[in-house]
């Protein structure tokens, strides 16, 4: 399946947006009388002023017209605490600069400040699910980009409002058809309401039989036909509840063993969860980007440190956000490219640093990684991934490149970026609700009643509901001071490694000769440079498994400016007038995926699938016994400014039971107990 959705075919018929393929409006609402997109047919079917989480679904995300509506009656009306979650399925979205052009001529000052937030933070037209946020975090929407039939089955949510207002059901009878009217089904529980804006008989049969009491309401409400069309008119507006507990076999199962309880989906109910406290263990990228998300969801945590915020792998002076220009597409490689595109999206939100310089790859045709092919199937818009020839490419650089690296040009990854870790660190804890509590290791970690009970070495205990354990790994050698409590009960599976890297900085003065040598961009093919920033260029970094010291060495100061002579000789000329080094331990896993999610009771999970190797109907399987309450998010590796933020989205969704931003389909590739899996089905320890 492309990863690249089609572009609409469209058409303006008076000023307003068609589209061709449909021959339907996309934005009918703003032919209400009023004009203004906001007295829309849904208005009357929502009140957030009680409601502390709201959850609405849509098939078709458009204009994204429905969503600012109702972000502006949110904004307006709900009580500071109240969250509000959007789902929308969209299969060929549409660009920012139409949906301005569709939207703010007729557009309310209301919705216009909205759609500049909206059109900024708009995803690429890339397959899979995007997650942005907004008004700090408690407006989020989550795009689903793609098929109804293929992503909503593996998309866990549960909605307390559908909205189904795409195009007319004659114009666009997939969207309507009882597969696609099944997944609203399956993504709802007893009380969710369904509005449209059409009802026709059809429509109305489906529902009924999916359990939806439903009416066509009074034909007085029906909205003004488009300007061109007449889709819809014969039809009142749709309204109804579902009465009956729906059938949830229309979810693609995980299996057994990676089963993810829902706590929305367990509760089936109208009523809000309890507000829970966490506690997050490591103050690193991982464990600040998990607070901020809980933060943001309006959960209380404590954030425990041995030692100083970001004072290990995230104090690296600079680090570049990319994703794996790996020659194939994995579960892995597609975990670390949306990883990739929501880090920029929350590193903006939230004020971390951010060079958005891009990246070159150099390629030549000895590599063996038929790049041009791994470009093919990433699939990505050229404007974002493209192979540029050796001239554009010392063009987009600034500089020339090597000519031994370069012959053939280079992969040019537009958005990738550089920031500065420990700074993101801190921009990611400056939040109301999260208190930080440096020099504290945790010496000990129990579950109790009510929930889990932390004691630090110096003598200070914590309790909360929810425990995020943030401390890039377990111990080996390299960290020492990972509880062991848990290191022994709870992830003995894990086979982490610890690899020691090197970066080193070159300063340059403003009267530097050479400064036509110095990047725009950050240039990478085993091992990189980035651009200065504040006059200071980052060279990098080692990888070494056997020395897991975090002092610099002049060894390694040597083997990166090795990577600054074959990838930049110009630069390599130059003499900077001043150096700097720095050292740190990455923590990774051997599939190069962060391990991120619940964790499991390790014996009784041993016990549950022993008969795993046997295949997987041997056996009527239980659900995957899980901690209660306990999280992890570790083994970030080469790439945590990238994976922490997806990592941290995960488990707050699937602490707070907002829609999972993972498919069910990657989940297996985060999900802590694939170790034990894999050692359970061959019979042999990763190591
Ligand atoms: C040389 C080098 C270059 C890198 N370059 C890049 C790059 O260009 N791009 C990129 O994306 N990534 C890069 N990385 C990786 C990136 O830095 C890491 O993936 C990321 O910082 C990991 O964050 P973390 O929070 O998981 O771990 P850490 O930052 O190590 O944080 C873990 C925290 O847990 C705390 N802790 C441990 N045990 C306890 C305990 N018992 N009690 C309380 N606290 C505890 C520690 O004190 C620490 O603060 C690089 C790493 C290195 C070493």
């Amino acid at each position: 399946m492309p990863a690249l959705l089609s572009i609409p075919d469209l058409d303006w018929r008076n000023g307003a947006l068609f589209s061709r393929a449909h021959d339907d409006c996309y934005t009918p609402a703003l032919a209400t009388p009023a004009g203004d997109g906001h007295a829309d047919t849904f208005a009357a079917t929502r009140d957030f002023r009680t409601t502390r989480r709201h959850l609405t679904a849509e098939l078709g995300f458009g204009t994204g017209l429905a969503f600012l509506s109702a972000w502006a009656d949110f904004r307006a009306t709900a009580p500071a605490d109240a969250q509000l979650d959007w789902v929308s399925v969209e299969s060929a979205p549409l660009d920012a600069a139409t949906i301005e052009r569709a939207l703010a001529p007729s557009t309310a000052p209301l919705l216009s400040d909205l759609l500049s937030e909206l059109l900024r933070a708009l995803p690429p037209r890339i397959r899979g699910i995007h997650r942005r946020a907004f008004d700090g975090g408690r407006v989020r929407l989550t795009l689903l980009y793609g098929d109804v039939l293929e992503l909503l089955p593996v998309t866990d949510f549960i909605a307390d409002a559908w909205q189904l207002d795409g195009f007319a059901p004659d114009r666009n009878p997939e969207m309507w058809s009882a597969e696609a009217l099944a997944q609203v089904a399956a993504h709802a529980r007893v009380g969710t309401t369904i509005a449209g804006r059409f009802a026709p008989p059809p429509v109305l049969e489906s529902l009924k039989s999916l359990g939806f009491q439903v009416t066509a309401a009074n034909a007085s409400r029906a909205p003004a036909s488009s300007p061109a069309s007449n889709a819809g008119a014969a039809h009142p507006p749709l309204h109804g509840t579902l009465t009956r507990t729906p059938e949830k076999r229309a979810f693609r199962q995980l299996p057994r063993w990676f089963s993810m309880p829902h706590p929305a989906t367990a509760a089936d109910t109208l009523q809000p969860l309890a507000i829970p406290t966490a506690i997050v263990v490591g103050a690193g990228l991982a464990g600040a980007s998990a607070a901020r998300a809980l933060a943001e969801r309006g959960i209380a945590v404590t954030v425990i440190d041995a030692g100083c915020a970001a004072g290990r792998a995230s104090a690296a002076p600079r680090a570049v956000l990319a994703p794996y220009l790996a020659s194939w597409q994995s579960p892995q490689t597609r975990v670390v490219a949306q990883a990739f595109m929501l880090a920029r999206a929350v590193m903006e939100r939230v004020g971390a640093p951010l060079n958005p310089c891009g990246l070159l790859h150099p390629v030549n045709s000895d590599d063996e990684w038929g790049y041009e092919q791994s470009i093919a199937e990433w699939g990505w818009p050229t404007e974002l991934l493209r192979l540029i020839g050796a001239d554009e490419a010392t063009r987009v650089a600034g500089t020339p490149l090597s000519n031994s690296t370069n012959p053939e040009g280079a992969i040019f990854v537009r958005d990738a970026a550089t920031t500065r870790p420990a700074e993101t660190v801190r921009a990611l804890l400056a939040h109301p609700a999260i208190t930080l509590h440096e020099h504290a290791p945790v010496a000990r970690l129990r579950h109790t009643d009510v929930g889990w009970h932390v004691d630090a070495e110096s003598g200070r205990t914590f309790d909360a509901n929810i425990v995020v354990i943030a401390t890039a790994g377990i111990p080996a050698a390299a960290l020492p001071d990972m509880p062991e409590a848990l290191a022994s009960d709870a992830l003995p599976s894990i086979p982490f490694n610890a690899t020691r890297g090197q970066l080193s900085t070159l300063a340059f003065d403003d009267a530097f000769a050479g400064a036509s040598a110095v990047p725009f961009t950050v240039v990478s093919a085993n091992g990189f440079a980035m651009p200065p920033v504040d006059g200071a260029l980052c060279a990098g970094a080692t990888y070494e498994r056997e020395r897991l010291t975090t002092g610099p060495t002049p060894h390694d100061d040597a083997v990166n400016l090795g990577h600054i002579e074959r990838l930049l000789p110009a630069l390599a000329t130059c003499t900077p007038n001043r150096r700097g080094a720095w050292a740190g331990i990455r923590t990774s896993v051997n599939d190069h995926c962060p391990v991120v999610g619940p964790v499991i009771a390790d014996a009784q999970f041993r016990e549950s699938f022993a008969r795993l190797p046997h295949g997987p109907f041997a056996a009527a399987w239980p659900d995957a016994p899980l901690l209660p309450g306990l999280f992890v998010t570790l083994a970030h590796g080469s790439r945590g400014t990238s994976t922490v933020f997806l990592a941290a989205e995960l488990i707050a969704d699937m602490v707070c039971g907002t829609p999972r931003c993972i498919t069910d389909d990657l989940l297996p590739a985060v999900l802590p107990q694939r170790f034990l899996v894999r050692e359970l089905r061959v019979g042999t320890r990763e190591t």
